[in-house]
């Protein structure tokens, strides 16, 4: 055993595993696309020991690569290739310190899951509203890490708007209690930005206090069927101006990605009405009581659909159908999986090129690779599509270099977002994969801020090396 080791063995209230088989769930991601090696995986029980374990690599230089859920999307969940360094797993944390409905906050450790968050606010007859797919395995921690986004952003912002304060552990060690439930606080730097939305490479998030807000009465949510974007985009618009501030949801499906969901869980899609291209999932939530924002929603949509704006639309009349119209989104990723090798990017554009980006991007698609198959899955009502190119799985083993195909066609779609004011990635972050997007895109001088806040932080680079700011 090496001094190295033996010290961090020491460390109490820590768990330190070094075997293969144990480890190796660490080493992969969620979706199993990423993978790296580490000399040991070490799960603290406490801040404290949190603190000891960044001592320790401080001191050594040994390379810390952090991991919650280990859910993410961008390949800064799992350790590098080199086998050095630790992956530093936050699950043992995982305690809701305080729940404090007069505050409307809670106060978590930054290992409790998202829907362990959820269900605590609603036990206290209070709304965590941050939604996505992966919220019974990803971590706070991790949420403000990545600076989630998921369903309900049009109506609550993403995770930056949802976090009052954090607590903290710096790269040498240091503890900073920033838990703070202030709404107004104009002292000085808002240094908790600092870790949201930074991916680990600054500080190990431990702890968060985190908004509450008041639940909804009703819940109305209806599957709208559209020939075009351009009515999609007015829609969307015209249900903010019918419900102002009580739009929870507005996410569009192509009906390729129906389809698919169609292929490969039938019990779990709605019918696609003939001639419709793209569908728009629509939830408004409020105080009024249901049978009102019924009515309201009805009206709303009547007109439309006499003047030809909707091709169709399925109101959700009881929580059963509700979730029928959720559980067809919710499936989408699984059902991606099962359909070939889909090429997705997080592209963002504003909301009104979202029309200008698709047109451009599918015709893109058609000229260089006509094998493949426009799919979308969009928060549309941030600018936010999931984009992806889907290939079948015969025709992408059939490629003779994929790794060259998918640079190739990531360059060609990213360089359209950008072309309109957009980015390449959204919500997901920039992890190990983004790194050549991070430099052709970001102006040097954000580059080099970036840099510079890094050297300050994380002197020696063991924090998440080689992610999110290149080299
Ligand atoms: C089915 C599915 C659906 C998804 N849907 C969405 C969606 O709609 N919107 C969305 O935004 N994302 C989505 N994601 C991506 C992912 O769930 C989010 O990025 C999530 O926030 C990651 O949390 P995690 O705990 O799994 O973090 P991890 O994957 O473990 O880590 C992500 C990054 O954060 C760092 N990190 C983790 N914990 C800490 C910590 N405590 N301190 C410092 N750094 C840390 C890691 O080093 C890594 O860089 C989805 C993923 C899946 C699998």
């Amino acid at each position: 055993m090496t001094s190295f080791d033996a010290r961090l063995a020491a460390i109490p209230d820590t768990v330190v595993l070094t075997g293969g088989a144990e480890m190796e769930p660490h080493f992969t991601d969620w979706r199993r696309r990423y993978s790296g090696r580490a000399r040991a995986v070490v799960l603290p029980g406490t801040v404290e020991a949190v603190s000891a374990v960044l001592r320790l690599c401080h001191g050594t230089g040994t390379p810390v690569w952090p991991q919650g859920g280990n859910t993410g999307i961008c390949g800064g969940s799992v350790p590098g290739p080199s086998g050095a360094g630790i992956v530093l797993g936050l699950g043992r944390l995982n305690r809701i310190r305080k729940v404090s409905p007069e505050d409307d906050s809670i106060t978590v450790d930054a290992g409790v899951t998202l829907q362990a968050v959820q269900e605590a606010a609603e036990a206290a007859d209070r709304l965590f509203p941050l939604s996505l797919g992966a919220e019974g395995t990803c971590q706070i921690g991790g949420n403000i890490a990545t600076n989630a986004g998921g369903t309900a952003v049009v109506r609550y912002g993403p995770m930056r708007d949802l976090v009052l304060g954090v607590e903290a552990v710096l790269a040498d060690g240091t503890v900073w209690n920033g838990l703070r439930s202030l709404r107004k606080n104009n002292t000085g730097l808002d240094l908790k930005q600092l870790m949201i939305g930074t991916e680990g490479t600054l500080g190990i998030v431990t702890g968060a206090t985190l908004k509450l807000f008041a639940r909804p009465r009703s819940r109305v949510t209806a599957q709208l069927y559209f020939t075009g974007t351009a009515e999609v985009l007015a829609t969307a618009q015209a249900m903010r101006a019918a419900f102002p501030g009580e739009v929870d949801a507005l996410e569009l499906l192509s009906a390729s990605q129906i389809r698919i969901v169609q292929r490969h869980f039938p019990q779990l899609s709605l019918p696609l009405p003939d001639g419709a291209a793209w569908s728009l999932l629509v939830e408004v939530v409020g105080g009024r009581s249901e049978e009102e924002m019924l009515d309201s929603l009805t009206a709303a949509l009547e007109p439309m659909l006499e003047n030809g704006t909707l091709v169709d639309a399925v109101i959700g009349q009881n929580e059963r159908q509700r979730e029928a119209i959720w559980a067809q989104r919710h499936t989408v990723t699984e059902a991606n999986v099962r359909e070939g090798m889909g090429l997705t990017h997080d592209i963002a554009v504003p909301v009104a090129r979202i029309g200008e980006f698709l047109a451009e991007a599918e015709a893109m698609l058609a000229e260089y690779w006509p094998e493949a198959e426009q799919v979308v899955v969009s928060h549309v009502g941030d600018g936010n599509l999931h984009w992806i190119a889907m290939f079948s799985h015969a025709d992408w083993a059939a490629k003779p270099d994929p790794e060259a195909t998918q640079a190739d066609l990531d360059r060609r779609a990213y360089d359209i977002a950008h072309g309109l004011g957009g980015t390449f990635s959204a919500e997901h972050g920039v992890g190990s994969i983004h790194l050549d997007e991070m430099r052709r895109y970001k102006a040097p001088v954000e580059l080099g801020l970036m840099r510079t806040v890094k050297a300050a932080l994380d002197p020696k680079g063991i924090l998440n090396p080689g992610r999110v700011v290149p080299e």
